[in-house]
């Protein structure tokens, strides 16, 4: 059974500005930021504005201007770290893997041989987020 939407979820905090993020991207209906704990370099995680626990409660407009982003910020991403691919997923509801329940889409640039760290292993060096979103942003702006 779905639980309701919680606007204390972590994500909604980011949104509100009460918690700090590394932001690469923002419009009037999306963010973009650097996950705390990547699997690799340069995972960042794109988020609408409005709410929805996952992709089954979201409105498909809002999936479509989501999407859009994901694909402006994945672009950036590649082209930052000349990552060789890229892996995109969304989980939805703890059984299918989702920690935090505002939905969001991750991003992660994929290099030969180089394997994905763990899902939400550890938390990464708060310099070096700064550092890679600085890159991202660069290549959004580029
Ligand atoms: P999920 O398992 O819900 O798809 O992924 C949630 C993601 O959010 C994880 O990859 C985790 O590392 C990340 N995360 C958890 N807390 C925070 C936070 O406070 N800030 C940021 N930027 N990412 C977070």
């Amino acid at each position: 059974m779905t639980q309701p939407y919680d606007p204390q979820n972590i994500f909604a905090k980011i949104l509100r500005g009460e918690i700090p993020a590394h932001t690469v991207y923002e419009d009037e209906h999306t963010l973009a930021f650097m996950d705390v704990m990547p699997q690799g370099d340069g995972h960042t995680l794109v988020i609408p504005k409005a709410p929805s626990r996952g992709l089954l409660d979201a409105d498909p407009a809002v999936l479509g201007r989501l999407f859009a982003t994901v694909q402006k910020v994945a672009a950036a991403a590649k082209a930052a770290f000349q990552a060789d691919g890229l892996v995109i997923y969304q989980y939805n509801e703890p059984a299918g893997g989702q920690t935090v329940f505002h939905l969001h889409v991750h991003i992660v640039p994929r290099f030969e041989g180089v394997p994905l760290r763990r899902h939400a292993g550890g938390m990464a060096n708060g310099e070096l987020l700064a550092a890679h979103a600085k890159k991202i942003r660069a290549a959004l702006s580029g």
